[in-house]
């Protein structure tokens, strides 16, 4: 633990807002007594893990990569981490992000941008950039990101490790700091799929502090052992034949559906909705939801206050001088599409793009166990790229936002092309694909 707290400190890839010293070293010390007085310690006992800037812990700094949060204390923890406490895990460090989870880059972050932790000139990826590259980088065994719209799933491919983004509801989001509530989800991000199994099994189940909390079945550690029998896999025709995916992506994902047909399993093209309305349907809603959720940070309760001429000045100076510029993007866009005369034309046609795209994923699962897909249509980016051009990284969202969409489960796997591979279920699935995920390894 210390020899992790050491390197978290020198941050040589910006990955860390905040050391947790303190509470890392009292947790570790509760270990090690337990360990010499002869006692039996559990799986995550002793087992440092990093926290995305985005959940409460009590007593710590938690920014959301954001000026208005920067000197903003927790008054209380999150549901998931509390479990991971409780069950003896080390918490090290809250990570660095895009600044509310808005980004894909994290590079929309006032705490300088993260870099990539196999090759420092490229982005660590969005917005869970931090935890993929503290995972990556050994600092840390796991991490637990947040995930929209990708933000697990997209990091982990770009710093070649597991990411899980859950079943909408299987984990209680009590805690973390809102970004678009309907599709928001809590994961770990691991280098192993067992350990993925590990922390989800500790983190999942009911809480009556978030009611879209579900019961879930435990996912069984022996997922490792045997090849998964009389599975049916599915990809989307649409995402590989388009003119925005890389050749070399689009090769190698084709190599590994082959090497799936080859091992036996019946695989199925399927038609699907095009990645531009995925995305276009997405950003409607996740920037309409983001807009509500931030509007309660006007420097009343929390946050940097900028006192001005009157309360309506002083909310405005406040909120123009502490948001990244992409957040305002998102919060102009978002109260644009709520207002009236925009509201039926644009986020009501968002809903119902929304149900359309749900029940075609239920009509896909009945006819598959498993959807492959890669993570996203090009290769990693240079840091400086990306946030320069908000469109064109909106789009680069087009093959992880659907499943958000769908309230699916996603493993992103470390292999596959160059930015990994999603393996997808039906609601519920988590075991099922994790034990796929295993096979193709
Ligand atoms: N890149 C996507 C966005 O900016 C997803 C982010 C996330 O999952 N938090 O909305």
């Amino acid at each position: 633990v210390k020899e992790k707290l050491a390197l978290l400190k020198e941050n040589k890839y910006n990955s860390v807002n905040t050391v947790l010293e303190d509470l890392a070293l009292e947790a570790a010390a509760k270990v090690d007594a337990k360990i010499s007085k002869g006692e039996e310690i559990g799986l995550l006992e002793g087992i440092p893990f990093g926290i995305k800037d985005v959940y409460m812990v009590q007593g710590t700094y938690t920014s959301a990569s954001s000026d208005l949060l920067k000197k903003y204390k927790s008054a209380y923890t999150a549901t998931a981490i509390q479990k991971l406490l409780d069950a003896g895990a080390i918490p090290m460090a809250k990570e660095n992000c895009d600044s509310f989870g808005h980004g894909s880059s994290s590079e929309n972050t006032v705490f300088g941008s993260v870099k990539n932790a196999i090759d420092t000139s490229l982005v660590a990826g969005g917005s869970s950039g931090g935890s993929a590259v503290n995972v990556a980088a050994d600092y840390t065994v796991f991490s637990i990101g947040g995930d929209t719209g990708g933000s697990i799933r997209q990091p982990a491919g770009y710093n070649k490790i597991y990411g899980l983004k859950p079943t909408y509801g299987r984990v209680s989001r009590y805690g973390l700091m809102a970004y678009a509530s309907s599709t928001d989800t809590v994961g770990p991000l691991a280098k192993s799929i067992e350990d993925v199994a590990i922390v989800m099994n500790v983190m999942s189940g009911k809480d009556p502090k978030d009611q879209t909390t579900i019961l879930s079945e435990e996912i069984k550690q022996n997922i490792v052992a045997s090849k998964p029998e009389g599975i049916k896999v599915g990809y989307f025709k649409n995402f590989i034949e388009n003119d925005a995916i890389d050749p070399k992506i689009k090769a190698d994902f084709i190599a590994t559906i082959e090497k799936v047909k080859a091992a036996g399993y019946e695989v199925q093209e399927l038609d699907f909705f095009n990645a531009d309305t995925l995305v276009s349907t997405y950003y409607t809603l996740a920037m309409a939801e983001t807009a509500s959720n931030l509007s309660r940070l006007d420097g009343t309760n929390y946050g940097n206050r900028i006192e001005d001429k009157n309360l309506k000045e002083t909310y405005m100076v406040t909120r123009s001088e502490n948001f990244t510029e992409e957040t305002k993007r998102r919060i102009v866009g978002g109260n644009q599409v709520l207002s009236q005369g925009f509201s039926d034309a644009i986020y009501l046609k968002g809903q119902e793009l929304r149900n359309e795209i749900e029940a075609a994923f239920e009509a896909d699962f009945n006819k598959v166990d498993i959807i492959l897909s890669p993570v996203t249509p090009g290769p990693v980016p240079k840091i400086g790229e990306v946030l320069s051009n908000p469109h064109a990284m909106y789009l680069s969202d087009a093959y992880t936002v659907g499943f958000s969409l769908g309230q699916l489960p996603t493993l992103t796997c470390p292999f596959g092309t160059e930015t990994g591979i999603q393996v997808t279920g039906a609601k519920n699935k988590e075991q099922t694909i994790l034990q796929f995920a295993n096979f193709l390894n």
